[in-house]
């Protein structure tokens, strides 16, 4: 019968509750592409940044956030995304697989972590391509040229040889994305009756959506600007 079978079987259950993630613990998953470098090349994507592909990434992420309300902050770049969720998050049972940070200066680290990488890719890839694509060179030249380049000798190929300022590039490419909630007040009309006639009221309620920030995330500016992402 169908109780012997789930009397029977229902020891499986605890395989899943073994791995239940430590309570009171943010627990963080972070998607990154597989194989994107070849996903890249098969769909021609602009060199070293191509927007659109940042602007679909972000475009699905925002869906995931909107979808899941249990995510404060979620934070991209290149091919990866990582969603963060509250420590009181039961999403899954909080079953394991993940990475689990239980203070906020270990959250603030990984990101920190995450936007550091952010910013050596990108500092490499601006300067390899514009070998590339403005120097001539090809890639295994440009791969050689860089071979052994602190950051400065990489900043100073670019404004020497392309007039290029790093730190003016577009602040997506250096910073990533850092998706978070957002309060706004939605104000609309609606309809009442008050002692037979009919009349129009304004509602204001308070509504929140996802907004996208693309600064820094390694200082305490950002944080102290939005005291809501991390439980005080
Ligand atoms: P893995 O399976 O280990 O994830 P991968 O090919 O995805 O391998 P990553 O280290 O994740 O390698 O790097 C992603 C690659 O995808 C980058 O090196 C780059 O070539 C490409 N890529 C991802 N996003 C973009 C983008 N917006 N514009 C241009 N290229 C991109
Ligand atoms: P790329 O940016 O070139 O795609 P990657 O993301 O594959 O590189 P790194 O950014 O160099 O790799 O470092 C992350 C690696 O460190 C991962 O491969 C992961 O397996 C490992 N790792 C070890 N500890 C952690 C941790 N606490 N959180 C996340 N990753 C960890
Ligand atoms: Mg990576
Ligand atoms: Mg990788
Ligand atoms: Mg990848
Ligand atoms: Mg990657």
């Amino acid at each position: 019968s169908s109780v012997m079978a789930k009397s029977k079987f229902e020891y499986v259950r605890n395989f899943e509750t073994d791995d239940t993630c430590l309570r009171n613990c943010y627990i963080v998953v972070r998607l990154d592409g597989r194989n994107f470098h070849k996903f890249a090349e098969m769909h021609n994507f602009a060199k070293p940044n191509d927007d659109r592909a940042l602007g679909l990434m972000t475009r699905s992420a925002r869906s995931v956030m909107e979808d899941l309300d249990d995510i404060v902050i979620a934070y991209g770049q290149s091919d990866e995304y990582s969603f963060v969720f509250k420590r009181s998050s039961n999403w899954f049972k909080r079953r394991a697989r993940v990475i689990l940070y239980p203070s906020n200066q270990n959250l603030r680290d990984y990101l920190s972590w995450r936007q550091a990488d952010c910013h050596i890719n990108n500092l490499y890839n601006t300067v390899f391509w514009s070998l590339v694509q403005r120097g001539g060179l090809s890639t295994v030249q440009a791969e050689d040229r860089l071979k052994g380049t602190l950051a400065a000798d990489k900043n100073e190929i670019l404004f020497s040889e392309f007039n290029i300022n790093y730190n003016n590039e577009p602040l997506i490419h250096r910073k990533g994305t850092s998706l978070i909630w957002e309060k706004v007040d939605e104000t609309t009309t609606k309809q009442v009756r008050v002692s037979n006639e009919d009349k129009e009221v304004a509602v204001t309620r308070s509504r929140k959506r996802v907004s996208a920030h693309h600064c820094d995330i390694i200082g305490d500016q950002f944080w102290t600007e939005h005291p809501d992402i991390l439980e005080s």
